[in-house]
């Protein structure tokens, strides 16, 4: 029996529109990246499904946005509690259409949960102002009134989180959303309305519609002028092909793009904390992250020592499917992925890298990639510059704060930074002239629920998570009143 088999009973494979899976007429196949087995066909959602979304969200958008905020807030704490007594079916879900080992699927289930939970927590607290003008001739009454219509596109390396963190703080504002998830990982998501379902969320607040063809289900609701925003999490370059069609409508925007992270451990360092960071940084989801540390910058004094330290943990690392037992990393979501992150390897071998440990893909069945450890990769390498995406660690050498933090800027992302020492003014110095919407100093994980996420330069625009994250689904309104 497939494992899929034991938890498809929960997993709706239909569109969902108005709180309930519609049988599907076309339908594309979900696969699992670490067997190649099929794991169910899911409905090819169309422009139709997409407005049929929209006409919904938009009948029911002023009367979600006049529900007191207490009963949201209630919604969203009991999808919570759901989510987390479904831990192990939906971590085994997403394993198993995603490739991530069970025990960081579980992580992301507590992670991703922890959202509407927060969201639960900030919906009873949307505040406002009243004040009377400088002038004297007037008073000022602002207050934050939902921004309409949502659509939430999502990538498939944190299936259930990149989701959860949109429409946690969405609903909490009192807006409804229409999800397209990513074609690699539908069934989360799905799975995550009918959670909502049973939470009592009313009808027509949450649509999710799954496709094989991103564009035509998204292009008509942006095109449509009912459609108020579009939050966006992958590559920058979508993201900037999004942006161009929200101009047409003038719709607001938060866009959470690609990152090139740095991380840099400077002489003063701590090795083993920096080597537990660097594992965490770096092959925390097999390297599929935006937070990824993408360039790992040592100084020379003690990179020797820190890459054939990091080259044994990261060799030692047990590559399988992620529902087995023992396994410490799964497989790459697709054949593309895997082939570009063999590209990059062997681009920057030609440059000059040296392999410490892996550099090869492995074969089939399943898209795997031997962890592995590059040192002394050249600046001029593809690597530097664009993102990995995959279980490859390149460590860089410096000499000089100056030259490190310089080399750490030069790139358009600016998404995550890390470092690590034990010196105050230089931590100090250093989190300040980093060019990223996140330092984690001496840490290698720095996602919290409670924390503004988000990026800088062509890393996006806008925060999700903290008390920052529900003012993206917020409009200011000011209301004028006589003395
Ligand atoms: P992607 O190719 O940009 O896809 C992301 C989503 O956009 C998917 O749902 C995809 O649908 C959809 N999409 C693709 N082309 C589209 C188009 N022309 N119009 C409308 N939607 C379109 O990114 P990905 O490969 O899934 O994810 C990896 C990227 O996400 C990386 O760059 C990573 O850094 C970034 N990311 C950023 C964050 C952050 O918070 N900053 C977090 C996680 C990931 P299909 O799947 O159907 O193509």
């Amino acid at each position: 029996m497939l494992e899929y088999d034991r938890i498809s009973g929960l997993i709706p494979t239909g569109v969902w529109i108005d709180g309930r899976s519609e049988p599907a007429t076309t339908t594309f196949e979900v696969r699992n990246p670490a067997t190649g087995e099929l794991l169910t066909e899911v409905a090819d959602g169309t422009a139709a499904d997409a407005l049929r979304a929209l006409d919904s969200a938009c009948r029911v958008q002023s009367a979600w946005a006049a529900t007191a905020p207490r009963e949201r807030s209630a919604i969203l704490r009991r999808a919570w509690e759901i989510l987390i007594d479904r831990t192990e079916e939906i971590a085994l879900l997403m394993t198993l259409e995603m490739g991530k080992t069970l025990a960081e699927a579980r992580g992301e289930v507590a992670y991703g949960g922890e959202f509407l939970r927060w969201f639960s927590e900030e919906a009873v607290r949307i505040g406002g102002r009243y004040t009377d003008s400088p002038a004297g001739t007037g008073r000022i009454l602002v207050t934050q009134r939902p921004v309409g219509p949502v659509l939430a596109i999502t990538p498939w390396n944190f299936p259930l989180a990149m989701g959860s963190r949109k429409i946690g703080p969405a609903l909490a504002a009192g807006c409804t959303v229409i999800v397209k998830p990513a074609e690699d990982t539908p069934l989360t998501m799905l799975a995550l309305a009918q959670i909502f379902a049973e939470a009592g969320l009313p009808e027509g607040v949450l649509s999710v519609i799954p496709g094989s063809d991103a564009s035509a289900i998204t292009a008509p609701l942006l095109a449509d002028p009912r459609l108020r925003k579009v939050t966006f999490t992958g590559s920058t370059r979508v993201g900037k092909l999004l942006l161009k069609q929200a101009a047409d409508t003038v719709l607001r925007t938060s866009m959470e793009l690609g990152g090139n992270a740095p991380f840099i451990v400077f002489e003063d360092a701590d090795l083993e904390q920096a080597l537990a960071g660097a594992m965490a940084a770096k092959m925390r989801n097999g390297g599929e992250a935006c937070t990824a540390a993408n360039r790992i910058y040592v100084h020379n004094s003690i990179r020797e020592e820190f890459a054939s330290r990091l080259a044994e943990k990261i060799g030692a690392l047990r590559v399988g499917p992620g529902h087995e037992p023992g396994v410490d990393t799964g497989p790459l979501i697709n054949e593309r992925q895997r082939n570009s992150v063999a590209a990059l390897v062997e681009d920057a071998v030609a440059a000059g890298a040296v392999v410490r440990t892996g550099g090869k893909a492995i074969d089939g069945p399943g898209w795997f990639f031997q962890p592995t450890v590059l040192d002394e990769v050249p600046r001029t390498a593809r690597m530097h510059r664009e993102e990995i995406f995959g279980p490859v660690a390149a460590i860089y050498g410096f000499d000089s704060e100056e030259d490190v933090v310089a080399a750490a800027n030069d790139t358009e992302y600016g998404l995550a930074a890390y470092f690590y020492t034990r010196d105050l003014d230089r931590a100090l110095r250093v989190s300040s002239a980093l060019e990223a919407g996140m330092v984690g100093v001496n840490r290698g994980v720095i996602s919290d629920p409670a924390a503004p996420f988000g990026g800088v330069k062509q890393s996006g625009l806008g925060s999700e998570g903290g008390s920052e994250g529900i003012h993206e689904y917020l409009d200011t309104k000011y209301v004028a009143l006589t003395r």
